[in-house]
């Protein structure tokens, strides 16, 4: 079987590192990467630490609007569908390469298989949620990572191409956070010279638009770690990195440690020593899950509902004394409460490709020569 997997950021590496290791055994991979991330830290430093397959496309399309993006990179991305004939399109998650991949394959008929299939936040101004629903959408195996995945799908009518596989997240923590010594980790600040991580300190990171678009929600969330009792180490996204410097040289932060972005060792490293973790990513909300470290996410919507559970996760507002008054609730932690799987969702999603591409072959038998012969053509 040949399976095109389509990666472009920072969360997709890891859960690509996990899915690609065990695919090759047994079938044929063809690794695209958009070039969404392209910093060093951001894209390269991944593949080098989860020993992640070189593409074998690098597509290298960044920046722009949402259209802007997502338009060229389906256009460079059928280019290598047409050429590489796969089985299987899988793409992972929510981003606009995601999206891209997914509509450029479904259009030449080539069929997507969704990994974090069914997530919701219900909130249609988050980019990534239109992401997610015309990704499913227009996928034919959908695989979802917990239960309310699951069920999100059934509402929209696409059980019968979903399963749920676990997450693919809780397999790469599983295997990759113990590998280094907290004491290993060398931070690079963005204004300063290099420095160890304290001893006790608090883990951030915050880079959403909906929390990084103006200079007022960014300002409120470092007023927050000015408060708390140990400093805060925050790897700042290049998406708002001009803006966190300004912030933070123009005001006098004395506990916010501005720093590089660093690997996933390293951050999966930070996850299990922080005493708490202050977050917009989705990616880290449920890190902090697994590592079992107190998480305030700062967005108005929920994206892991599983997370918030006994003050295990709780939304607040862009607002200092909220982010502060939060994170000082005690969560209680169930350890018999398992809902990202057992650690196992690669060989699912292996399972699932093979079992999947027999079904499509039965049910597509009539059509496909049809479809394949003018896939494309549009008109
Ligand atoms: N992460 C990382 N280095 C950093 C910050 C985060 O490796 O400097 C990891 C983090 O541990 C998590 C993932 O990146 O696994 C989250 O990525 P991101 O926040 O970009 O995306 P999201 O999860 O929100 O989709």
């Amino acid at each position: 079987m040949k399976i095109m997997t389509v990666v472009g950021a920072r969360p997709q590496f890891i859960k690509a590192a996990v899915v690609s290791h065990l695919l090759r055994k047994k079938h044929t991979e063809v690794l695209v990467h958009t070039g969404q991330h392209f910093d060093y830290n951001m894209s390269e430093q991944f593949f080098k630490e989860l020993d992640i397959p070189d593409p074998d496309y690098n597509l290298g399309i960044s920046g722009g609007t949402h259209a802007e993006m997502t338009g060229r990179m389906m256009i460079a991305i059928e280019n290598v569908l047409a050429k590489e004939e796969p089985d299987w399109l899988l793409v992972f998650g929510d981003t606009n390469s995601t999206l891209a991949a997914a509509l450029a394959a479904a259009k030449l008929h080539i069929p997507v298989c969704h990994v974090e299939a069914g997530a919701r936040t219900h909130c249609m101004t988050n980019p990534e949620e239109i992401n997610r629903i015309c990704t499913d959408h227009v996928s034919s195996l959908l695989l979802a990572s917990t239960q309310s995945g699951f069920d999100e799908m059934a509402r929209e009518g696409l059980q019968e191409k979903g399963m749920l596989v676990g997450d693919p997240m809780y397999d790469a923590f599983l295997e990759y956070s113990s590998r280094i010594a907290l004491d290993s980790i060398e931070l690079t600040p963005l204004t300063g010279d290099k420095l160890n991580v304290p001893k006790e300190f608090y883990y951030m990171t915050c880079h959403r638009e909906e929390n990084t678009n103006d200079d007022k929600d960014l300002l409120e969330i470092f007023k927050a770690t000015e408060m708390l009792d140990a400093p805060t180490v925050y790897p700042v996204h290049p998406r708002n990195k001009q803006r966190a410097i300004r912030l933070f040289e123009t005001h006098s932060f004395t506990k916010l440690i501005l720093c590089e972005p660093v690997g996933y060792l390293e951050s999966a490293c930070l996850v299990k020593n922080a005493k708490r973790i202050i977050t917009d990513s989705g990616g880290l909300q449920r890190e902090a899950f697994f590592a079992g470290k107190k998480c305030v996410t700062i967005l108005d919507f929920v994206v892991w509902p599983e997370t918030m559970v006994d003050n295990r996760n709780e939304l607040s507002k862009p607002n200092a004394e909220e982010i502060v008054e939060k994170l000082e609730h005690e969560q209680k932690i169930d350890h018999a409460y398992s809902p990202f799987g057992d650690g196992h969702s690669v060989e699912r999603i292996v399972n699932a490709l093979e079992q999947g591409i027999r079904q499509e072959v039965v049910l597509n038998e009539v059509c496909t020569d049809r479809m394949r012969k003018d896939k494309s053509k549009s008109h």
